[in-house]
Formats: structure tokens, sequence, C-alpha cells
């Protein structure tokens, strides 16, 4: 059984959702049954929906419902060139979500505040719109797709556009609404990022939860594969702006997926798909425009087989804060002030380094810089320095074979590396350069480990 999640770009009109016709038949034939289908809103939607929200709290009644009306001609129109057999009764639903939006929209206008609970009554009208007309569209493909309600499916607490699921609850939700839709023949399509209270009370999820949506329903059903279907062919060896032809990343472990994705490398964060991860699910990105290409698997184990470095990423606009104190000589507590400080200002710091001496740390939050320069200059000498690149190699095969370690840190021994650090997870090896040299150093990794 496979849950099939596709994003809002796959889900964005008439053409990419025959795409999806067509991946989901293939899915059909090829698994006997299923499989269970999630969806995004199209894309930009969600953003309009918020946008209406702001308009109608603000006053702007008229741009509100103005904005109301693209959303429904582009339903509409998607409805009827996607399912004409059923378009009537398809665009009957889709006026009822909205006249109920507009109606909220023009509450808005009133009240001239929108609550949280508020904002996810809005934000989740993208999800159930686009289910119902993927779920025609299968229909009308020949496929028995039932749509169903992810206010029932996913059960949450009340932490309005940021809600937790409630495990036991969407467990036992997921089985009454979507296994037994699998296990009777059918195709259940529910949209992503929505779900609801015990009460009733419809929930998001946060942005971007259609992913967190996948992984439940994966979870919920036993999912042998959860497959996230996007716009790009999967995950990268290297920044594509920088590095010209990166290889497509085939086969990846979750933990290297969290060090990647740290760094903004287009991958999923395994936080985003928690549930699978736990259950231990294999998650494989797809890329609708391009089915045929294979893709990324993300498993627990990772490769096997892989070459000796898994990917690149970096992060641009990193600050370095050097701290140095003889006081630190064999002193005990000074790390913990040190990082007091940045505790108190609320600044993540990323990479460390220390000696017996001195201790540097990396942040890309700077808003506080000033504030935190001063606190530490009480410990010691505090230098600062900007225009900095964090440049990270990952790899499982990094703890067991320190070579690959070497000859990392050997074809970067052009460059002024400011820091380099190998946790004790040791699948990654991170250096901070000069953002003027970060460029032609990740094309030196590319070069030594992908060529
Ligand atoms: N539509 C939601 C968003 O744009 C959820 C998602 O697509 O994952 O954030
Ligand atoms: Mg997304």
């Amino acid at each position: 059984m496979v849950v099939q999640k596709f994003g809002g770009t796959s889900v964005a009109d008439p053409q990419a959702i025959r795409r999806l016709i067509d991946i989901v038949q293939r899915a059909r034939t090829s698994a006997g049954r299923g499989p269970a289908v999630v969806v995004s809103a199209m894309n930009k939607v969600t953003d309009g929906l918020l946008a209406i929200a702001a308009d109608a709290s603000e006053g702007r009644t008229e741009d509100a419902l103005a904005r109301l009306q693209g959303i429904r001609e582009r339903h509409h129109a998607a409805a009827r060139d996607l399912a004409p057999a059923e378009a009537a009764a398809l665009i009957a639903g889709i006026d009822g979500e909205l006249d109920g939006l507009a109606a909220v929209a023009q509450a808005l206008g009133v009240l001239r505040e929108a609550s949280p609970r508020t904002l996810d009554v809005v934000a989740a009208t993208g999800e159930l719109l686009s289910s119902r007309v993927v779920a025609a569209a299968l229909r009308q493909a020949g496929v028995p797709a039932v749509w169903v309600d992810a206010r029932k499916a996913i059960v949450t607490d009340d932490q309005h556009t940021r809600a937790v699921p409630l495990a036991a609850e969407t467990e036992t939700a997921l089985r009454t609404h979507v296994l037994r839709e699998i296990e009777a023949g059918h195709v259940p399509v529910l949209g992503g990022f929505v779900g609801a209270t015990v009460d009733g009370h419809t929930t998001t999820l946060g942005r971007g939860g259609s992913d967190y949506s996948g992984a439940l329903v994966g979870a919920g059903i036993g999912a042998s594969e959860i497959q996230i279907w996007t716009d790009v062919d999967g995950m990268l060896t290297a920044d594509p702006r920088i590095v010209q032809n990166p290889r497509v990343v085939p086969r990846l472990s979750f933990a290297e997926a969290a060090e990647l994705a740290y760094f903004g490398a287009k991958v999923l964060h395994p936080s985003t798909i928690l549930p699978a991860v736990e259950r231990d699910i294999p998650v494989r990105i797809l890329n609708s425009r391009n089915a045929e290409a294979p893709g990324t698997l993300i498993t627990a184990t990772g490769a096997a087989d892989g070459g000796p470095m898994t990917a690149l990423a970096c992060k641009r606009e990193v600050t370095v804060v050097d701290i140095t104190s003889s006081r630190m000589l064999m002193a005990h507590g000074f790390l913990r002030r040190v990082f007091e400080v940045f505790d108190r200002y609320r600044t993540a710091v990323d990479v460390v380094t220390t000696s017996e001496v001195s201790v540097s740390v990396t942040i890309d939050e700077r808003r506080h810089l000033d504030a935190i320069v001063a606190a530490l200059s009480e410990f010691g000498s505090v230098e600062v320095e900007h225009d900095l690149s964090l440049l990270c190699a990952v790899g499982d095969r990094l703890p067991r074979e320190p070579e690959v370690a070497a000859r990392a840190v050997r074809v970067l021994e052009e460059f002024p590396l400011k820091m380099i650090s190998q946790a004790a997870s040791r699948r990654n090896i991170t250096v901070v350069l000069p953002q003027a040299d970060l460029a032609k150093a990740m094309h030196r990794l590319h070069e030594e480990f992908f060529a």
C-alpha cells in the first residue's frame, strides 16, 4: 500500500492534475489497490486565503471578496475541465465552501480581527477544495476515488495554525476513513495540512503541513512507501545555483536528510515527516513533471553501497563570533556563561569550535549581535567576522572511513578555513570560509566526490 502526496505545483491546474491521474493509475495497477492520495491546495491558494483574512480583518472587504472570486473561478474552471460529468455537483460543493468563506470574510470585516481559530477555517479551504476537485477528476478518469474529509481523518489538539495531531485518535480515524476505503477497493483522496480538534473545530498543521499529513496517513494505514510528488527530480548533490550539473542523490538516510535540510537543501526535513521516520517507512521524493525519473529515496539505513559522500550543502551570510580569554584556561563554567549569553538573546548557535583559550561560534541571526558582543566582552576579547559561509559535506560513510574527511579537507587546502567541525555523529564535515570562496570550494568538493 502506497501513499501519494502531491504538492501545490502538482495540482496547480488541469494539466498538472492530469499528470497526477496518470501517476495514481500507475500506482494502482502495480500495487493492485489504493493508493491513498493526499493533496496540497493548488499552488498559491493558501497564500491567497491568508491574504483574504488579512484584507478582511483590516477592513478591505472588497479586496478580500475579489480575491475569493479569483479562487472560485480557478476551481470552477478545473472542475468543468476535469470532471464534466459531475461538474454541477462538484461546483455546488466548491461554492458551498466558498460561500461559507465569504460569510467569514464579511464577519472579519466587522470584527476587524482574525483569531487563530478563524484563520484555520480560512486556510483549510484550499485543501478542502483541491481534494474535492482531484477526487472528481480521478472518478472521471475511471478511478474509484472517494473524497475523504481531512477534518474527520486527522485529529489534533487545539493549537490553532500549528496544531499537533493526537496519535491514537488519528490512527483510529485513519483506519475508519482511509484504510477501510482502500480495503473496499477505493482510492481515498484527502487534503493535507488540515485536521480538526476532538470537538470538531477545524485546525491546520502549520505552513507546509501537507507532507506531515502524508506521513501521518502512511503511518496510520501501515503504508509500504510514502511518495512526495513535487516539481524537482529529487534531492541534489550540490546547490544548483553554484554547481551547474549536480546529480540527483538516489538514496540517503533520515539522519543525512536532517543534516542537509538544516542547510536549506531542497529535501524534506525528517521532522516534517516524523510519523514516517518513527515507523521506518521509506519516503520517496518524485517529480510529477518527470514521473519516470527514479527520484530520491530516504530510508532509515540510507545507501549501503553509495559513494563516499552523499551530498553537499551550504549556507550564506554566516557570522562568526570569536571569544578569547586566558580565564578560560583550566576553568570550568566558562562555556556555560558564554552560551547563556546567546540563550538570553534567543540567538541560535550553529557550529562551535573551541581551543583551550577560545571559543568560536557561528550565528545567522544578527539582530542582537551588539548586545551579545557587549555581554561577551565581560569574559574576554571578542571578535566578529561577517560575510562567511558554511559549507557542509554529508555522508554516512564519514564515521567509518576517516580518509574521506581527510580528502575533503585536502581539496579545500587553498581556502582559508575559519572553522572545521566534525561532530560526534561524524556524518558531516562542516567548514566555515569566506563567502567569496564558497562557489569555488563547493565546485572543488563536488569534482572530488561526485564527478
Ligand atoms: N497549502 C499549505 C501551505 O501552503 C500546506 C502545504 O501545501 O503543505 O502551507
Ligand atoms: Mg510543500
